[in-house]
């Protein structure tokens, strides 16, 4: 263990203890114990428009890169609503989940590891993304269109949701030719132009 900690309750220095066969840090006066806990954090496939949304990031790290919307989940919340949280501030809009994609180790050498937590969700029609702080600028990219993420971590769950998109089309098969698919109802929010990127 490179660095040296103190303990949280006293202030006195940690040492290393053998617990269940990890090493973890103890306080010698009152027990408390650093566990190397992971982060917990939810990245969201949001689908809008036949594409889904993605922001450009305006922090570190992965300055100027784009990723899912997401972000960690504090210690009182539900991690899909953390999830849906987290849209709201970077991404502007109400996004409703729609599934689960998968919890994921992300090991990280020089921070806590996380969990990852992966969403599919949508906003409704007419609806526009909008940036959010912590983003330089969100868009909404077709599926054959995706620009390179910041993270591996996005970059997996991309793919975890393309095989899970092909295998519902192979599931439930496009009505055959001569079938008529069933319009929408004319929506009564205002119509949104169709636009590739919104600032
Ligand atoms: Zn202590």
């Amino acid at each position: 263990m490179s660095e040296r900690h103190f303990c949280i309750n006293c202030g006195t220095p940690l040492v290393a203890t053998i617990i269940e066969g990890r090493e973890v840090e103890t306080c010698p006066n009152d027990g408390f114990v650093l566990w190397h806990d992971p982060k917990v954090a939810t990245a969201v496939v949001v689908e809008s428009n036949g594409g889904i949304v993605l922001g450009r990031r305006a922090i570190e790290p992965g300055y100027g890169l784009w990723c899912l919307p997401g972000g960690f989940v504090n210690d009182d919340e539900d991690p899909a609503g953390a999830a849906v949280r987290e849209c709201m501030e970077e991404i502007g809009v109400p996004v409703e989940l729609t599934g689960l994609l998968g919890v994921y180790h992300i090991p990280k050498s020089t921070a806590a590891s996380m969990i990852g937590i992966a969403y599919r969700g949508r906003i409704a029609d007419g609806l526009i993304p909008s940036a959010g702080s912590e983003m330089l600028e969100v868009g909404v990219f077709t599926l054959d269109m995706l620009p390179p993420l910041a993270f591996p971590s996005h970059q997996g769950v991309l793919s975890e949701y393309l095989r899970s998109r092909a295998l519902r089309e192979e599931l439930e098969p496009r009505p055959a030719s001569g079938e008529v698919r069933r319009a929408r109802p004319p929506s009564r929010s205002r119509a949104a132009p169709t636009r590739r990127r919104m600032r």
